[in-house]
């Protein structure tokens, strides 16, 4: 049997589910496959960044996030079991991000989530199937879905492989995933827990062999906790070898073990992330430590910068802004690996000076530096991927105020309530401007299409950068694609031509400036 599609998504993580619900939003259709019988049963990734409920909101899963996961305010450190300084979380990110926290959302969490969106939209995943081989040529991609013995032929425009670090679409690409293993082992459990570690917090613990991490779950008393494995502990570990070094020191008294696992941990990139017509996308592209609670993320994020890009070449747009995906999405995956790899060397290392810096050093810096406000909004720009943007890509283009065309575009609460980030749940290009619109801006929108919203000058939108006389046309997913310091109908048009497409197929009517969306 041979069915058609559009793209063909193999793989149905965190990764997966999100593109396949951002295409469909934009109406093109999926077919989506996964080994697994449905959303994972373990939490596996717990955080949700900032930037990714910023798409949950664009997408419209922003309430339902909200009422599914929970906020964390602090982090403690506990040194030898002593609480030895806690850095506070909240009130840094303000006037930067309609989430200005860290949020825990696990990744079982997340994916119930997107797969309820998904069938709310009529799209169905194929659980227990898998992509058993790939080809493609220059009309498009082949791929078998295997299911008890039974074969599928999917024939599609386009192919993401989203199907995680052991990546079949990767592996028939000949991709090289490349990087190295740490050589330590660590595990990582779900328990319900009482003790010095406090409840609803982040909580490190450093000793003079081992290190723990535990991260608030949504349910009372649950913490999910990460550690290295000691050098004498068996292959084939259960929690009792972890036990004592969790209740040492009165940090925990564990009632209930929900879920324990061992791993190895590995800091790899794949050399591309492309090959003419087949994409790979989150833990298929990059894998690396869970330092940061970035993983998941980095992977919801590929997808959200892929998706549009697709849904234009599959709308007829031209296929030249698919180029952008791999210069964009590499370099962030690259610079990732590499900090977390540091980050994660430094704590686990070996050694006097280690432990020095370990037990001595950073408990004593560490929440001195934190309280400069300078140092706790850098952490959370990094940490939060608001501050990620694609300076070098081609799509990026101009400067006005403080805004560089590839930046995210910086989110301003409006006076009447809500924010300029309203305007972007329409998943299509559009032109802002923070200030009365230039005369010719009006026409110049009514004549290429582009959706114009007209925001009011106020404090908030000039701290945030943006210039009264400029015009920013922005991208699908909320980055400024051309930043014109003033009205300029030259620049604009050349940067329209080559890149700018409706979201989604339009009969070809001639515009009326009635038709013109405008939010004043
Ligand atoms: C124990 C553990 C703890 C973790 N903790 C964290 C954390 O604290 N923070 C964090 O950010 N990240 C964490 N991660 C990483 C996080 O889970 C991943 O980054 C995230 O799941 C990536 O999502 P993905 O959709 O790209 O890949 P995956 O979640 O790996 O999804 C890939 C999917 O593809 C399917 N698949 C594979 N091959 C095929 C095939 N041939 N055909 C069809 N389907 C296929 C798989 O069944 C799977 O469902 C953790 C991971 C593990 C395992």
């Amino acid at each position: 049997m041979t069915t058609t599609t559009d793209v063909l998504i193999s793989g149905a993580g965190p990764t997966g589910l999100f593109l396949a619900l951002w295409l469909t939003r934009l109406g093109v259709r999926v077919r989506v496959a996964d080994l697994k019988s449905g959303p994972v049963q373990e939490t596996r990734a717990i955080a949700v960044q900032a930037r990714t409920l910023e798409y949950y909101d664009q997408l419209g899963l922003g309430a339902d996030a909200m009422r599914r996961g929970r906020h964390f305010d602090r982090l403690n450190l506990f040194v030898r079991g002593d609480l030895r300084g806690a850095v506070r979380l909240r009130g840094v990110g303000d006037d930067l991000t309609p989430h200005p926290y860290l949020y825990i959302l696990t990744q079982d969490q997340n994916e119930e989530l997107l797969v309820e969106h998904l069938t709310a939209l009529g799209v169905s995943i194929d659980w227990n199937t898998e992509v058993t081989a790939f080809t493609q040529d220059d009309a498009g991609v082949t791929a078998t879905f295997s299911r008890n013995d039974q074969h599928e032929i999917v024939r599609a425009s386009y192919a993401a492989g989203c199907d995680g670090a052991r990546s079949a679409v990767r592996h028939a690409l000949g991709v090289p995933l490349s990087g190295g293993t740490y050589a330590q082992r660590f595990y990582v459990a779900d328990i319900t827990l009482r003790g010095k570690v406090r409840e609803g917090d982040v909580n490190l613990s450093l000793d003079d062999d081992h290190f723990l991490a535990f991260f608030p779950m949504p349910e009372p008393h649950r913490h999910r906790v990460v550690g290295q494995l000691g050098p004498g502990v068996r292959e084939h570990a259960t929690f009792e070898d972890v036990r004592p070094e969790l209740e040492a020191n009165g940090l925990a008294q564990v009632s209930t073990v929900h879920w324990f696992s061992t791993y190895r941990v590995h800091h790899r990139v794949a050399d591309h992330f492309r090959v003419h017509r087949a994409f790979i996308l989150g833990d298929a592209a990059h894998v690396h430590t869970p330092v940061g609670g970035q993983g998941m993320n980095t992977g919801l994020g590929d997808a959200a910068n892929l998706a549009w890009k697709l849904a234009q070449a599959v709308h007829g747009g031209g296929d030249e802004v698919l180029d952008t995906y791999e210069p964009e999405r590499r370099p962030f995956a690259v610079a990732l690996v590499n900090t977390t790899d540091r980050v994660f060397t430094g704590i686990v290392r070996d050694g006097a000076a280690a432990r020095f810096l370990r037990l001595t050093a950073v408990p004593t810096l560490l929440p001195l530096l934190t309280r400069a406000e300078a140092v706790r909004r850098l952490l959370f720009l990094t940490v939060s991927q608001t501050r990620l943007h694609y300076p070098d890509s081609s799509l990026s283009q101009g400067a006005a105020g403080g805004v560089h065309g590839g930046e995210r575009l910086p989110w301003v609460a409006l006076p009447q309530g809500g924010s300029n980030f309203d305007a972007l749940r329409s998943l299509t290009w559009q032109a802002h401007t923070y200030g009365p619109p230039a005369p010719d801006l009006l026409a110049w929108c009514a004549r290429r299409e582009v959706p114009l919203h007209v925001f009011p000058e106020t404090r908030a939108s000039r701290h945030a950068g943006l210039t009264p006389a400029a015009v920013y046309l922005v991208r699908p997913d909320g980055y400024v694609g051309l930043a014109c310091a003033t009205f300029d109908a030259a620049a604009l048009d050349a940067y329209t031509d080559r890149w700018v497409r409706p979201a989604t197929p339009r009969p070809h009517l001639p515009p009326r400036p009635s038709d013109l969306e405008v939010t004043v």
